[in-house]
């Protein structure tokens, strides 16, 4: 470091290397360091996980990162009925119990619960191949599929996993979205709200919170949660 005068003030004036820029670019790249930048193909992908009450918005905010081509929507399993305009293989893969049960003898789930009185599950099929090809998967799972995720010993599941709980900004505004839901009777309604209400007692367990504020909000500071994630170097290859 040295110091210089210039009109009675003192500046600093970092001499580390000599300005040769051709020699510091290529010692640089004998390091190594170069190789961070390699393109997103050569890197593992994000597991978006992400949970939050029902009215919560978070399912509209994983279709969306799917639909704009960010990441690949893992459609989970479940046995609870088709609601309408649902289809098959699209919302969910819509099974009986026993189908269900049959996967699950066949350890077909990355993880799965009982969610409301039915059975929903992730397949490790929506997930661990796409990781694999550094496609990011965002899952919309309950929280007690997240603390599944969040124990499981596969350490590409373990290196992937980005975890974050979507919230209403207060328990009003919760009531009204869930209220707003034609779909659902006045008795799933207000299990929902119970169910919601015990969720978010599990917010605490996640690395990120988002609480809801605008639907265009909301979905910048989802995305760019992805966008982050992407540059850890240990996802690079
Ligand atoms: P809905 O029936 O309203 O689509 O979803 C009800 C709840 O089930 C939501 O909290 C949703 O996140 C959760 N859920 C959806 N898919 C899965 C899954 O594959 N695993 C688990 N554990 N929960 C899920």
């Amino acid at each position: 470091m040295a110091l210089q005068e210039t009109g009675g003030h003192l500046h600093c004036r970092a001499i580390i290397n000599p300005p040769n820029p051709c020699r510091s670019v290529a010692a640089l790249a004998s390091t190594g360091i170069f190789s961070e930048a390699v393109p997103m193909s050569q890197r593992t992908g994000v597991l978006l996980l992400v949970s939050g009450p029902s009215g919560s918005g978070k399912t509209t905010l994983c279709r969306r990162l799917a639909r704009d081509g960010e990441a690949h929507y893992s459609i989970s399993c479940t046995t609870r009925p088709v609601r309408e305009g649902e289809v098959n293989a699209h919302d969910y893969y819509f099974l009986t119990r026993e189908q269900f049960e049959a996967d699950v003898e066949t350890e077909n789930f990355l993880e799965h619960a009982e969610v409301h009185g039915n059975l929903y599950g992730t397949l490790k099929s929506e997930v661990l191949e796409f990781l694999k090809r550094g496609e990011d998967v965002v899952v919309d799972i309950d929280v007690q599929g997240a603390a599944q995720v969040r124990s499981c010993d596969d350490p590409l599941i373990a290196a992937s996993l980005v975890d974050l709980f979507v919230m209403p900004a207060s328990e009003d505004e919760l009531r009204k979205r869930l209220a707003n839901r034609a779909t659902d009777t006045e008795e799933v309604i207000a299990l929902r709200l119970r169910n919601a209400l015990e969720e978010m007692r599990h917010a605490g367990s996640y690395t990120y919170r988002l609480i809801s504020g605008s639907k265009e909000d909301d979905y910048q500071r989802f995305k760019s949660l992805l966008v982050a994630e992407r540059l850890r170097v240990s996802r690079l290859a």
